[in-house]
């Protein structure tokens, strides 16, 4: 099978800058998109792609779990970028990676972009979005419902970049002539709903043209998000070749092991063996620590009053502190929700850097939802005030 592309992105009418990147490498696809301060997040998203392409042209992956190690590389990569510099810390990016092979679409997946299968007129979901919210609907504690307009829906518990290994999901689906797939950030399906999106794929026969116009459905809808859309008609073989394979690349990744030789000087004087055995031990134990703690994460407030995620125990041990700052937020102590405080305080515990900026999404959800009511309230009272 072939493909025949369509594809539009779009920076939304609220952002001020497109941090959705995509990639066109027949027969590969990507939509990714990122997040993170200032242009972080594009840095995470056009990393992303950038890797791929590159391990594309190297070696084409054979099955989805090619796919997935293109995926996982791009983790690494981005993982790496951002422990290297501060202004890059916490960023991420979502990856939708799809091949065409023969009769069959591989698709590794992370995120809360997606993708759809139109057949026959009717629209399936291919992949699960790896959000809160879709982790609530799967344990019932939302409707599907509640979870599309739910103010939270953004926040993702999986992302490329947050941590040193990232679990991809693999899918295989059978397609066929006529089939068209949708590749899709979530700038689209969180503004516009799926039986929509249905009658656009369904009614546009032009693939360019049903991806302009999904573009300016979520745009309409309020444009709150980047928006990138590919739109891929399968069509049988024949037309088009496949693109020459390009030159094999040197793996440049980082990560090789510098080679470090321990000293084989020998010690000769009883006394001089003594401490060095008391130093072995001292630094074992302290790389012991260091391990357990580089493993540790929590968020709390600095001496400033400002809410921080810190490396490490919040606990002192023997009045020594145990911690390194991560990250500043920027958010104000006096700003964090009473429901916060508490935990902040004592030093909020997480088992992974992802899970430290879910929470510290949550709190500035919080915030904004207090915000956004004041506002509604004081604005309530205006009006009052003037009758
Ligand atoms: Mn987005």
């Amino acid at each position: 099978m072939n493909v025949v592309v369509g594809v539009h992105t779009d920076v939304g009418r609220v952002r001020q800058g497109n941090e959705d990147s995509y990639l066109l490498q027949a027969p590969v696809y990507a939509v990714a998109d990122g997040m993170g301060g200032h242009t972080a997040g594009d840095v995470a998203s056009a990393t992303a792609v950038d890797v791929i392409a590159d391990g594309l042209r190297s070696a084409a992956p054979s099955d989805g779990a090619g796919l997935a190690e293109l995926v996982t590389r791009a983790n690494e990569a981005i993982w790496e970028k951002a422990r290297s510099d501060p202004a890059l810390r916490g960023m991420g990016t979502t990856c939708t990676l799809l091949m065409i092979d023969g009769e069959i679409a591989h698709i590794a997946h992370v995120g809360d972009s997606r993708a759809y299968l139109l057949r026959d007129g009717s629209l399936r979901q291919l992949t699960e979005d790896h959000t809160l919210v879709e982790r609530m609907v799967r344990e019932g504690r939302l409707s599907a419902e509640e979870a599309a307009n739910h103010p939270q829906r953004s926040i993702i518990t999986r992302a490329l970049g947050v941590d040193a290994r990232v679990q991809v999901d693999v899918l295989r689906e059978e397609i066929r002539e006529g089939d068209r797939i949708l590749l899709t950030s979530d700038g689209l399906t969180s503004m516009v709903d799926p039986s929509s999106i249905s009658d656009v794929l369904s009614g546009q026969e032009d693939p360019q043209g049903a991806a302009e116009r999904l573009v300016e459905m979520a745009n309409a809808a309020g444009g709150e998000d980047n928006v990138t859309v590919l739109v891929l008609d399968v069509v049988a073989d024949g037309a088009p070749a496949p693109p020459p394979a390009a030159p094999a690349r040197t793996d440049t990744r980082p990560g090789a092991q510098p080679n470090v030789e321990p000293s084989r000087r020998r010690w000769v004087r009883p006394l001089v063996r003594a401490f060095a055995v008391v130093a072995v031990v001292a630094l074992v134990a302290t790389f012991a620590a260091r391990w357990a703690l580089s493993n540790s994460w929590y968020v709390g407030t600095s001496e400033d009053g400002v809410v921080t995620i810190y490396q490490g125990i919040p606990e002192e041990i023997a009045g020594w502190t145990l911690a390194d700052v991560e990250r500043t937020t920027g958010i104000p102590e006096e700003d964090v929700p009473e429901a916060f405080r508490d935990d902040l305080e004592e030093g909020k515990k997480v088992s992974s850097l992802e899970e430290a900026e879910t929470y510290v999404s949550n709190i500035e959800e919080r915030i904004e939802e207090i915000q956004n009511a004041t506002e509604r309230r004081t604005d309530g009272r205006r009006e009052g005030d003037r009758s």
